[in-house]
């Protein structure tokens, strides 16, 4: 495909996407309200700043759009043809950049979980794995986070 957009079009079209990076982010929380998970959202004092922080248990959710954060074999995931040394360059280094982010929660003693924006797309999917990595909210009786 011809790339016929300019330079400032092009970034211009980025930006947008940068903006609705947050809408899986915002689809994964709905989700978790609604099983009944409690949360804290971007929390300053956990390593890593993770997007969805449990403070009972301890874990982490990272949710990654697939073009921004470079989520790899993933057709979300493209360098633009347009300056696509520049591109390639800046996704390598937001890759990087998650990569020593999640690596910061762990060694604090955190669970992570990275949720690519390809896999909100499938609710049922989600939903299992979820539950899978906070457990089952009804038989744990976990406290509610308190801080
Ligand atoms: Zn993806």
């Amino acid at each position: 495909m011809a790339d016929r957009l300019t330079l400032q079009e092009r970034s211009e079209h980025m930006a947008r996407i940068r903006r609705s990076d947050t809408g899986p982010e915002r689809i994964v929380r709905r989700l978790l309200t609604e099983l009944g998970y409690r949360y804290r959202i971007q929390l300053a004092k956990v390593p890593g700043r993770p997007d969805i922080a449990f403070t009972a248990r301890r874990k982490a959710i990272f949710v990654h759009g697939c073009f921004w954060h470079a989520h790899t074999g993933c057709s979300g995931h493209h360098v633009p043809k347009t300056r696509s040394d520049f591109w390639s360059q800046k996704l390598a280094t937001n890759k990087a950049r998650d990569q020593r982010l999640l690596e910061a929660a762990q060694a604090a003693g955190w669970q992570t979980l990275v949720i690519w924006e390809c896999e909100v797309k499938d609710r049922q999917a989600l939903t299992a794995r979820l539950r899978c990595y906070l457990g089952h909210q009804r038989a744990e009786k976990l406290p509610a986070d308190s801080n």
